[in-house]
């Protein structure tokens, strides 16, 4: 009786041993799936506060849409556009502030490549809008005049800015997401999340650690021209660094056998118009604003094209890797980005 009594102590103290272990050992990657920015947002992580992580995630990828979106009552941009001519400085979010101070230094270190304050031709075509049109050479002679990156002035002392003519507004398109990327990942950071993923809707990625097999992540990059979009061009496996890609697949249209896209060269007004059909950056995490800078830096090579953009991004520091795919498919590589790639699609 007593030695039976005994014998189920044991088998129940082994079974609540056993449920301790499978609990432990089980680290489920916690999941969230949002629409957001825009796109489809996905926020992975493991780790005892995972849920955590993922919440708060979610929450600031809210917040950040309603002070850098075109709309809303509590928008920086609004506010700068209603302003925009009559000499006020607005008072911007400290979030809105900082990707402007960024974007500023990227816009004359491009030579006005890349620059926030295309809003107005963004604005014109219309690119993956119902209205999308090719514009007149007048009415984009017009929106041009409204654009320029030197009449965005910032004020660093009240994190404040003003817009010089009226009829400017800015398009944090190119960038936000970025940010995004990086105010996550500062949140994972806070919680001691090792391993997770946050996806913004695949053109903007930071991988934290490794994936739930141990391994990098393995990010594949989209062939532009494939009719299937899963079909790959190669894959780039990455660990704690973030990574964009920009391309004229994403929105356009045609017409006349010419690929209207959405990354305007503000230089001509009009889509850029090269020899490129993608742009991939890679920024590892130990830079400042990886996510942020992987985002800008893939719409600045593209618009500069596959020879200048491989040069700019040759003299960036080598934390910043990279590729321009070219409508013939070669790929302009900086910083041995290509010796990185697996499962490559097409001959080097
Ligand atoms: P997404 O990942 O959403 O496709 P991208 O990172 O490719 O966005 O950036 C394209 C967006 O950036 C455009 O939709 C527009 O909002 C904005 N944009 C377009 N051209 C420029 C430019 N030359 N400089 C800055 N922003 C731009
Ligand atoms: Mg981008």
């Amino acid at each position: 009786m007593m030695a039976g009594r005994w014998r189920a102590a044991g088998v129940l103290a082994l079974f609540w041993v056993c449920m301790v272990f499978a609990g432990c050992g089980r680290q489920e990657p916690v999941r969230q799936t949002v629409l957001v920015m825009d796109t489809v947002a996905t926020l992975t992580a493991t780790g005892p506060e995972a849920e955590a992580a993922v919440s708060e995630g979610v929450t600031r990828l809210r917040e950040l849409e309603a002070m850098a979106s075109p709309a809303g009552a509590d928008s920086d941009l609004v506010k700068l556009a209603a302003a925009a001519g009559n000499g006020q400085w607005v008072k911007l979010h400290s979030e809105v502030y900082h990707m402007l101070a960024v974007s500023q230094a990227y816009s004359e270190r491009s030579g006005g490549a890349w620059d926030v304050t295309a809003g107005p031709l963004v604005e014109l075509w219309g690119i993956g809008t119902e209205r999308a049109r090719v514009p007149s050479a007048a009415e984009i002679a017009a929106a041009r005049a409204k654009v320029g990156w030197q009449k965005l002035e910032l004020l660093p002392q009240t994190q404040s800015a003003r817009l010089m003519e009226a009829g400017m507004c800015l398009d944090l398109g190119g960038i936000a997401k970025g940010y995004a990327l990086d105010e996550v990942r500062r949140i994972y950071a806070q919680h001691g999340i090792k391993d997770g993923l946050i996806n913004l809707g695949a053109s903007s990625l930071y991988a934290v650690g490794r994936n739930d097999k141990g391994q990098p992540w393995r990010i594949g990059i989209r062939d532009p021209r494939a009719e299937d979009k899963d079909t790959r061009l190669a894959v780039v496996p990455l660990g704690d660094a973030a990574l964009s890609t920009s391309g004229d697949y994403e929105r356009y249209f045609e017409q006349d056998g010419v690929r209207y896209h959405h990354i305007i060269d503000p230089r001509t007004g009009a889509p850029a118009q090269n020899a490129a059909m993608s742009a991939t950056i890679v920024v590892a995490g130990s830079c400042a604003d990886a996510g942020m800078l992987s985002d800008l830096l893939t719409t600045t090579v593209f618009v500069l094209g596959p020879e200048q953009g491989q040069a700019f991004l040759e003299d960036l520091p080598d934390e910043v890797q990279g590729m321009l795919c070219d409508k013939q498919y070669k790929l302009w590589a900086a910083h041995d980005f290509l010796d990185g790639l697996q499962d490559l699609q097409i001959n080097r």
